[in-house]
């Protein structure tokens, strides 16, 4: 790899990944070797995760607190967009998230490099292609995860955001609070989402598959109503039916 590339910005370096590593999911260690970066694991850090470049050695390094599979990829791949985007030669990352809505031409190295593995995991165009053309149900989002070895997380975050129909909402509850939202556009203001969860005992598999009266801030009618509980206590529920 010449030196010349790593100056590219965004979009011309994904291509030319992709280029190269064009089958999917994207093997991460192969990325790595290519760009000549060792991968450390079974160090105990402070932060999720660090590249290190200095006297001729490239190192990615992610704490091995870090136990989740599809976690530890988006941490790799965040670090990757450092190595390839940005000229420091040392980061130590604590901000690394799937969810953060990332602004182009921003400043800010940390979001550049959470839309970078975004994109290195789950690139739009591939995305779209997965995107069925009526309403989504949690089976498309397993679907794209398990095609692109991301988390069912990560994989219903995306999808909502390119939902053809824009009828779905995301919601993910830390049991019964409000943690974030994701939504096709922004149409839904953050006052009428629910900050405790309207349905008691979510843990609980009691629920019908329509629930009308609980949304009635952002739906009319009958509300199609799936959920899943990722880890520990927290639930995405994903909605779809007609927006107000
Ligand atoms: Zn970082």
């Amino acid at each position: 790899m010449t030196q010349s590339m790593i100056s590219y910005p965004f979009s011309e370096t994904l291509s030319l990944i992709f280029q190269m590593f064009p089958s999917q999911p994207i093997n991460l260690r192969e990325v790595c070797s290519e760009f000549g970066i060792r991968i450390v694991l079974d160090k105990r850090l402070k932060k999720e995760g660090y590249l290190a470049c200095a006297e001729g050695e490239k190192l990615i390094f992610v704490s091995s607190n870090v136990v989740n599979h599809h976690r530890r990829r988006f941490i790799i791949s965040h670090e990757i967009g450092h190595f390839l985007l940005h000229r420091n030669k040392l980061f130590g990352c604590s901000d690394i998230l799937e969810s953060r809505t990332i602004i182009f031409n921003s400043h800010d190295q940390e979001s550049e490099a959470n839309c970078f593995a975004s994109e290195l995991l789950l690139p739009r165009e591939s995305l779209i292609s997965w995107i069925p053309n009526r309403r989504l149900s949690f089976e498309d989002i397993r679907k794209i995860a398990s095609a692109f070895d991301i988390s069912i997380t990560f994989s219903a975050l995306k999808a909502v955001q390119y939902s053809k129909t824009e009828d779905e909402i995301l919601l993910c509850y830390d049991g019964q609070k409000l943690k974030w939202y994701s939504i096709a556009n922004n149409a839904v203001r953050r006052n009428q989402v629910p900050k405790e969860c309207p349905i008691p005992n979510i843990i609980q598999k009691y629920l019908p598959e329509e629930i009308s009266g609980v949304w009635d801030e952002i739906y009319s009618g009958c509300v199609h109503h799936e959920y899943f509980h990722p880890y520990g206590n927290q639930t995405l529920i994903l909605l779809s039916g007609d927006r107000k």
